[in-house]
């Protein structure tokens, strides 16, 4: 798989240097979410108050795609609201099956678009998924669970 080479360097700096990689000891929703075709395991955890991703920890296994977007994910929906939160990964799952067709918008993937060559591996796009796809379960567990 060949990727651009600063896409490269933005995805290993994620990799070697993940954010937000500690599970919170206290939270409203733990999820564990594991990607068999590739053997990458992600636990999240995450507080929700007031419609707003207050804050998200996770820890995980796997390869370098799998953490890097999980902790680029992170980064990216703490302190958002759940609406923008759930805008913005839309924006990254319609990026994922855009073939390598799209470049993914700046300005609101930031450091995701980085990983938008990886929509043109299909058999790593659930590696780039993966965390992204745990953190829309814990946040559709907890706001089913408020009403
Ligand atoms: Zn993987």
């Amino acid at each position: 798989m060949e990727l651009d080479s600063l896409y490269q360097e933005v995805i290993l700096d994620h990799y070697r240097t993940p954010l937000n990689k500690k599970l919170l000891p206290t939270f409203s929703k733990q999820v564990h979410h594991v990607n068999p075709s590739c053997g990458d395991e992600i636990d999240l955890n995450l507080v929700i108050e007031d419609g707003k991703v207050q804050s998200l920890g996770w820890d995980g296994v796997g390869c370098s795609i799998s953490q890097a977007s999980t902790s680029i994910m992170s980064d990216l929906v703490i302190g958002k609201t759940v609406d923008e939160a759930l805008l913005t990964l839309e924006s990254f799952t319609k990026l994922m099956q855009s073939k390598g067709t799209e470049k993914g918008d700046e300005n609101i993937l930031e450091d995701a678009v980085a990983l938008a060559g990886v929509s043109k591996f299909p058999a790593r796009i659930k590696c780039a998924l993966l965390g992204w796809m745990a953190f829309k379960d814990a946040v559709m567990q907890t706001v089913n669970e408020s009403n």
